[in-house]
């Protein structure tokens, strides 16, 4: 059992109000765990106390990765229901660039979902090196298999970019300190 600190109460508020501009409503309960994992995996990560974690805690970052999983998982679960789903032709097909970039080349990806095509996310660098096949030139990820394991990609380099960044406050304020005591 966590104890409700000032700052978890804040995170969470935070989080909640990022989120409803990125247009994903959570219950408060569910914003408070996904921070609870985030805080205690930084805190693992650099290997410090939970409650010094606190100060990496990005409520604009975290609503950003809650709302691309949510995101890829809505696709992803549109993709394996589209055999039996009845396509009546109302919804257009829409595009919806994601706000995270490819793993693989770091250009921009785009969700397509809608319409009478199926659902798929496609990588607009030229060079890119996913292991999917090329549609137009372009990488496509097209099953359901595919939008899962692109999401697991996502995931795990958001964790090693808040790592990376993370170290790199470290060292910052590792610097400035020396700076003080010279
Ligand atoms: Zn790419």
């Amino acid at each position: 059992m966590v104890r409700k600190t000032k700052a978890s109460k804040e995170a969470v508020a935070e989080t909640l109000t990022e989120l409803a501009r990125r247009g994903v409503t959570l219950t408060p309960a569910t914003v408070e765990d996904t921070i609870e994992r985030n805080v205690h995996a930084v805190a693992d990560q650099l290997g410090i106390q939970v409650r010094s974690a606190w100060r990496y805690f990005d409520a604009s970052a975290l609503a950003n990765s809650v709302a691309q999983s949510v995101q890829v998982a809505l696709v992803a679960r549109e993709a394996a229901r589209r055999v039996e789903r009845t396509i009546g032709g109302t919804v257009d097909r829409y595009d919806v660039p994601m706000n995270r970039p490819c793993p693989y080349c770091g250009d921009v990806l785009t969700m397509h979902a809608g319409g009478r095509e199926d659902n798929r996310a496609t990588c607009a660098g030229p060079d890119c090196a996913a292991p999917v096949g090329l549609v137009d030139g372009r990488r496509t990820w097209s099953s359901a298999e595919q939008l899962a394991a692109l999401q697991r990609e996502l995931d795990g380099a958001d964790r090693r970019r808040k790592r990376a960044e993370a170290r790199a406050r470290q060292r910052a304020a590792v610097r400035a300190r020396e700076g003080a005591a010279a």
